[in-house]
């Protein structure tokens, strides 16, 4: 394995300087005191360490965040002055893009170079995309009829009105992108934020909180506590004076914030797991579906939330598509993702390589066979791409997530045979439908149940395109105007006139 590359000073320096976090207008430690360390998955050098915060410090960060909720500048902030602050956020990220990349690299593992073409320029798009939607958020006029009262004359309408405090916890696979997510529509609408990041993967978010106080945004409108899911997540979650929660995660800790939320009504959106299958029909070009199918499953190790992890290929073309995927897996290169050569990173924890090793080696003992990988790579927490055959449909390689570069590869006869397999899941975040007959793309898209379809392309997002899941993916959409609908309320007016 190559050498790592160097950091740019100034990443460098703001890992070294050892990260508070933010909370109104002021980077605090924890009320314990207590710090968590913050490792390089690559390497599992120690990075940082970061405060672990509790309910204590949960508290302090929505009272900030209700108190600029309720009587700060931000609430008296006309939408066009929120749609700068927001353009001025998304200047300061592309002015940082490649510190922040770096900090992806060495805190997630990902590739640095991807992770400025991808993750940082996406969460820039993103939140471009959302000030635009500052000063467009509207009501109606409706002419109401009010049957009871034939002689009166009435005045109706709706209005759209922010939420109020966001709490949002995210996951580790996308730090800086998915806080993004849950940043652009909650400040284009003039919610305040409290964001907990994965216990993982705090420092993008710490470095995008000094950005936001750096652009103007008034304190208390973005707080970031980090600490773990089962206290700073869990108090969060429970806290009665948050008014939306925005939750990226699994399916097993949606469940659990989704409860807490209806015990006090609090608005939800669920950003879940997924299992999403990529179906090859036999006329694909199968070039295009064979490298496509590969960057579906191994794009970011795997641990994507709509990685195509479940391949359908028609029978005939079956052996030559798996070939080919096996293939391109065997040549990828794995290392540190500071080298701009490497294709794939480590995973994120060594906890994560032995769950993903787990699911290879169950896999085969009920009589899978391996195409390609299946072995575990070090130092560092990596997983060779794999490529699975024979395995049961209705086993734990099919339906579970497994959140790593492994693709389960099962042939299809008709079409039927392919709706019946993909749908056979419970979850249905995204699928893919690779073909050149439009006709058959078209008759399938509807039959699909998953929130995005995408066709000759995986995993391919748009900031105008609403993202979200059917079944246990999800609640709700992230992304487009649907996103908006979710960080705000709607109040019916009736003047009688
Ligand atoms: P996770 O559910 O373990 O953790 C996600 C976040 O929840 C972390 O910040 C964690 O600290 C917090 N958390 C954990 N326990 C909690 C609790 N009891 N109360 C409150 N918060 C708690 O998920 P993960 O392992 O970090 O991420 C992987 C999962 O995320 C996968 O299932 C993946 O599919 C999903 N994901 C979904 C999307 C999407 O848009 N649908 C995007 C990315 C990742």
């Amino acid at each position: 394995m190559q050498a790592p590359l160097s950091l740019l000073p100034q990443t460098q320096a703001f890992i070294e300087r050892a990260p508070t976090m933010l909370i109104g207008d002021a980077w605090v430690h924890a009320a314990s005191g207590a710090n968590m360390p913050v490792h390089n998955p690559a390497t599992g050098a120690h990075l940082a360490d970061v405060p672990k915060s509790g309910a204590e410090d949960v508290d302090r960060a929505v009272r900030a965040a209700r108190q600029a909720f309720d009587d700060s500048a931000w609430s008296r902030m006309r939408p066009r002055e929120r749609q700068n602050l927001l353009w001025r956020l998304a200047d300061l990220v592309e002015r940082d893009a490649q510190m922040l990349a770096e900090l992806e690299c060495v805190n997630n593992g990902k590739s640095a170079q991807v992770a400025r073409v991808m993750d940082v320029q996406l969460s820039i798009d993103f939140l471009r995309y959302m000030a635009g939607f500052a000063t467009k958020i509207e009501g109606s006029t409706v002419d109401v009829s009010m049957p009871l009262m034939p002689e009166g004359q009435f005045h109706g309408y709706t209005r759209r009105e922010a939420v109020g405090v966001v709490g949002a916890i995210v996951a580790w696979n996308f730090p800086l992108l998915l806080a993004c997510w849950k940043l652009g529509p909650a400040l284009a609408t003039g919610c305040t934020v409290v964001l907990k990041p994965a216990d993982e993967t705090p420092l993008s978010a710490l470095r995008l909180a000094e950005l936001a106080l750096e652009a103007g945004y008034p304190p208390g409108v973005f707080n970031v506590v980090t600490g773990t899911g089962a206290e700073a997540g869990a108090a969060l979650s429970h806290h009665p004076d948050v008014d939306k929660l925005t939750f990226t995660g699994s399916t097993e800790v949606g469940k659990l914030i989704g409860k807490a939320a209806m015990e006090s009504m609090t608005r939800i959106t669920l950003e879940l797991g997924g299992k999403s299958p990529t179906i090859v029909l036999d006329d694909a070009d199968p070039a295009a579906a064979a490298a496509g199918a590969a960057t579906a499953i191994f794009f970011n190790q795997g641990q994507v939330c709509c990685a195509g992890s479940r391949l359908y290929v028609q029978r005939k073309r079956f052996d030559n598509i798996v070939g080919d995927i096996a293939s391109i897996a065997s040549r990828m290169k794995l290392g540190n993702g500071l080298d701009p050569s490497v294709e794939m990173g480590p995973l994120i924890s060594q906890k994560q390589q032995q769950r993903v090793m787990g699911y290879i080696e169950r896999g085969r003992a009920a009589g899978a066979q391996l195409a390609c990988g299946g072995e575990q790579y070090g130092p560092g927490y990596f997983v060779k791409p794999t490529v699975i055959v024979d395995a049961d449909q209705k086993g734990p390689l099919v339906q579970e997530e497994i959140f790593g570069p492994v693709l389960v590869a099962i042939p299809f006869d008709t079409i039927d045979d392919a709706l019946r397999l993909a749908n056979d899941s419970r979850y249905g975040l995204g699928a893919s439908i690779w073909t050149n007959n439009l006709a058959a793309a078209h008759r399938m898209i509807p039959k699909i149940k998953s929130g995005s379809v995408w066709v000759n392309c995986h995993s391919a997002l748009d900031p105008s395109l609403p993202f979200g899941g059917y079944r246990m993916s999800g609640l709700g959409r992230e992304m487009g105007a649907a996103a908006i609908e979710h960080y705000t309320e709607i109040k019916s007016v009736l003047m009688s006139i």
